[in-house]
């Protein structure tokens, strides 16, 4: 994947104080990012436990972390909420008296339509609320696991609220695109339920597998371990994404989820009952046209070809 050329006014701050609310996985790449372009004058951060703000100072993530999310969001032109979706809105009543008049507040939360429920009462007159969702994300989470590239050349989503303000929104999106992602807006109903079907319900379909496979291990030993193919593989990375967020996610994207879930099973019984029944026509066809799709998402340049997905070793 290669980092995209910055736009050419990226050599002036788009705020001159970006507090990030919550420090990890997506924040300290946020940081990362925006320090690799000169995107923010003062980064501050904040994280609830004492450990993860010593985490934070000991590697440099924020130029300042601050021991209250009222002391990080002081002055801030730009606030992010990066805590779990279920934790946007006790957060945001408890900064809501320390955001000064004209800031903006954003979160990254990867579902929207419960976000802004939970968001929107507590922000006050005068502060612009723009919800945003990069769809960029590693099985990785804390501190330490952010990275200036994750962004690049992935998709930003914003959701601007009603009688969100243009300027408010223009600026953000020329943050998210100083950080490498291309930006794209969205409704917040149409956003959770393409999410549903991009990726929570993908994602529970793998930890399902995992979970069905955990239990044959049991009967057979190590050798779901020891054998374990590129399927099944692929399905134990994204199983072991953050507990937490995904507990959130489930819970807070319950409808559109649902109602996915809903149609995948009705496509596995399909499945199901062409493999009892010898369909091998039904099993080709079906297979073909997913096939087309996995070459229309390395085409559009959101994934690569290579066998491990271009996500090898770290670097
Ligand atoms: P993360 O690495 O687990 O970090 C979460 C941060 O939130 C930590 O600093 C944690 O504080 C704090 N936090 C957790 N529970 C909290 C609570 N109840 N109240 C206040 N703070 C709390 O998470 P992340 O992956 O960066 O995800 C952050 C947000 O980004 C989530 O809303 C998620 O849906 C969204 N998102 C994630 C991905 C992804 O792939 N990971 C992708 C796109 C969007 P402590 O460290 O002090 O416990």
């Amino acid at each position: 994947m290669t980092t995209p050329p910055l736009p050419a006014d990226m050599t002036t701050p788009v705020y001159n104080r970006v507090a990030l609310i919550g420090l990890g996985l997506i924040a300290s790449s946020m940081f990362w990012a925006m320090k690799r372009a000169g995107l923010a004058g003062e980064v501050t951060g904040f994280a609830r436990s004492a450990e993860t703000r010593d985490t934070a100072r000991r590697i440099g993530l924020c130029d300042r972390v601050c021991d209250s999310a009222a002391e990080a969001v002081e002055g801030a032109d730009l606030v992010v909420l990066c805590v779990p979706v279920g934790a946007m809105g006790a957060v945001a009543a408890e900064i809501a008296p320390a955001l000064m008049p004209g800031a903006t507040v954003s979160d990254v939360g990867s579902v929207k339509g419960q976000v802004i429920e939970s968001v929107a009462p507590h922000i006050p007159d005068g502060v612009h609320f723009v919800p945003s969702h990069p769809l960029a994300g590693t099985e990785h989470s804390g501190p330490e696991s952010g990275f200036a590239e994750l962004f690049d050349n992935r998709w930003c989503l914003l959701v601007p609220v009603e009688g969100s303000d243009p300027d408010a929104v223009a600026r953000l999106r020329a943050l998210w695109e100083g950080m490498g992602a291309h930006v794209d807006e969205m409704d917040a109903d149409h956003h959770d339920l393409v999410l549903a079907v991009t990726s929570h319900a993908p994602h529970l379909i793998a930890y399902t597998m995992v979970g069905v496979a955990d239990d044959l291990r049991r009967v057979t030993d190590s050798e779901v371990i020891k054998y374990s193919a590129a399927g099944f593989r692929d399905f134990t990375r994204i199983a072991a994404s953050d507990p937490t967020m995904w507990r959130d996610v489930f819970l807070s994207n319950k409808d559109a989820t649902l109602e996915i879930l809903g149609r995948f099973t009705e496509e596995l019984f399909a499945l199901q009952r062409a493999i009892r029944t010898g369909d091998g026509d039904h099993l080709h066809a079906y297979f073909t046209r997913t096939r087309a799709i996995r070459r229309g998402i390395i085409q559009a340049g959101q994934d690569t070809a290579a066998p491990d997905f271009g996500r090898g070793p770290k670097k």
